[in-house]
């Protein structure tokens, strides 16, 4: 009945199909236009046991191995909130610069899926346990700081698993503590957010929050972005992208998604905010759900479990353990040391290498000595040997001693070598090998004289070119006697005393 109204009179169909014309207008071609990035990264704490149950958080188990009634949600069960995972939530805290409220609670997140058997899950809603922090790197060789919005605690869910014609759910990683860090939307581009989750990870390694192995499904990472015209201060529509696997899984993504955006609003496109997934082997992102599909999921306060109320004490202790981080660390060597900024990254990575040139260089004068025998020599010793710093045979200090007798004119620095492979095939002090097999360097003058009338007697014509203006022909000969001498000879007198010789 309706239809054959609206046939006859094509001035109300004609109301019923009217579209409000465009509001975008067309941006300027030249436009440039910048990426608005925010992460929600994922980390498993690195406790034994789970969230609010006792079975193992281990990871590689059999499926369904660790796991209790209370991990799979039996009717009737009560969870035990875990002490060390709020210790580790409140300990990234401080690793973050966040503030520590002292009323946090939990909520449930209800909703229906395989793999959660309660169909709800236990993270913080609007009272989470750290918040308004930040994280602090260089990139591009300068220092970056995104801010750290939250980190909250929350319980991870089972894994569902596909088979060829059927499907299983593996419980073993439901209720595993999992710590929410969201950034706010500070970071610019794919290499920046890159650089951040690097950041972000060593810091929580350092701090022995999570051991952060992705591969291990220890971090996992969404990806909010938007685009906007340069130099604009409002939000373009946050696109939110799922299922990045690695960290340079999020840049590639990132790095087909921006242009994308900018693209599409390049061409006038108003773009909606939508949940996008990465697609690692085809290198693209897909729609997956749009915003009117947006679950609601009911948060309510969980009945179960008290609010958590820190007390003045327990954050103190807390506070105590707080390591140094990464950078504070590069910052200190370059400083304290006087280190350049590569020796400086190279002990801070290598953590157990840069402890051992702190108690090798501590008070010493020449600290660079110092680093340049730890990173270039004993670095690559370590390699050929496949060991590892621990086992160093010898003491820290006796690499201050080798640096000295090098600086005191005792050692050449090609017999330092010598001497250094032996320190490190025996382990005894740099003294007493340069004793036992008489490689001290050679600066008494009346036996460098003796070498002296005997390379010139043995070597007439290079003498003959010098005193004949080659002045090149003393190197030579300065080589015939370090070598005479068995690199022990003092080089420089060597070359004073040829010299002499030649054109007395
Ligand atoms: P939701 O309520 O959908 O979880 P939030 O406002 O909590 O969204 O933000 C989630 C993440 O998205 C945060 O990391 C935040 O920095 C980032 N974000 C929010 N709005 C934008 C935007 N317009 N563009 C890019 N990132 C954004
Ligand atoms: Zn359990
Ligand atoms: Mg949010």
């Amino acid at each position: 009945m309706c239809k054959a109204d609206f046939r006859g009179s094509d001035r109300r169909l004609h109301k019923f199909v009217w579209l409000p014309p465009p509001t975008v207008a067309e941006p300027p071609p030249d436009m440039e236009y910048e990426a608005v990035i925010g992460l929600e990264t994922h980390v498993q704490l690195k406790t034994k046991s789970k969230m609010w149950c006792g079975c193992a958080n281990a990871f590689g188990s059999e499926p369904n191995t660790n796991v209790c009634p209370v991990c799979l949600g039996m009717p009737g069960v009560l969870p035990v909130a875990n002490a060390e995972a709020m210790r580790l939530t409140v300990l990234t805290g401080y690793l973050l610069n966040c503030e520590i409220p002292r009323f946090a609670k939990f909520d449930r997140k209800n909703y229906f899926y395989p793999d959660s058997a309660k169909n709800y899950q236990v993270t913080q809603y609007d009272r989470p346990s750290t918040a308004n922090g930040s994280v602090e790197f260089e990139f591009e060789g300068q220092l970056a700081r995104v801010r750290i919005t939250r980190a909250h605690l929350e319980e991870d869910v089972g894994k569902n698993n596909h088979f060829d014609r059927h499907s299983g759910v593996d419980f073993n990683r439901a209720g595993v503590p999992l710590l929410e860090i969201v950034s706010e939307p500070d970071l610019r581009g794919p290499e920046h957010a890159y650089t951040y989750l690097k950041a972000l990870t060593d810091i929580l390694v350092r701090g022995g929050i999570s051991d952060c192995d992705m591969e291990k499904g220890m971090v996992r990472c969404d990806v909010n972005v938007s685009v906007r015209p340069k130099g604009s201060d409002t939000l373009g529509a946050k696109i939110e992208i799922k299922n990045m696997n690695s960290f340079s899984g999020v840049r590639r993504a990132l790095e087909y998604e921006i242009p994308r955006q900018i693209e599409a609003v390049a061409r006038g496109e108003k773009l909606r905010q939508e949940t996008r997934r990465w697609d690692d082997v085809a290198g693209i992102t897909e729609p997956m759900r749009s915003k009117e599909d947006a679950h609601d999921y009911r948060y309510f306060p969980e009945p179960d479990l008290m609010p958590f109320c820190p007390t003045d004490d327990w954050l103190a202790d807390i506070r105590a353990a707080v390591p140094e981080l990464p950078l504070q660390r590069k910052q200190r060597l370059m400083t304290a040391f006087g280190l350049p900024a590569g020796d400086a990254q190279v002990l801070t990575d290598n953590l157990p290498l840069g402890h051992f040139f702190e108690q090798a260089a501590a008070g010493f004068k020449n600290p660079k000595a110092i680093a340049n025998w730890v990173i270039n020599n004993l670095a690559a010793k370590l390699s050929e040997a496949f060991a590892e710093v621990g086992d160093v045979k010898f003491a820290p200090e006796s690499l201050r001693e080798l640096v000295e007798l090098v600086d005191g004119g005792k050692i050449s620095s090609k017999i330092a070598q010598e001497v250094f492979a032996e320190m490190f095939e025996s382990g005894a002090k740099p003294g007493e090998i340069v004793e036992k097999r008489g490689l001290a360097q050679v600066s008494d003058t009346g036996a460098i004289e003796k070498l002296a009338d005997d390379v010139i007697a043995a070597n007439p014509g290079p003498a003959a070119d010098f005193r004949a203006g080659k002045v090149a022909a003393l190197n030579f000969l300065k080589g015939q006697l370090m070598k005479l001498s068995k690199g022990k000879a003092n080089p420089a007198l060597a070359g004073e005393i040829l010299e002499k010789k030649l054109k007395a």
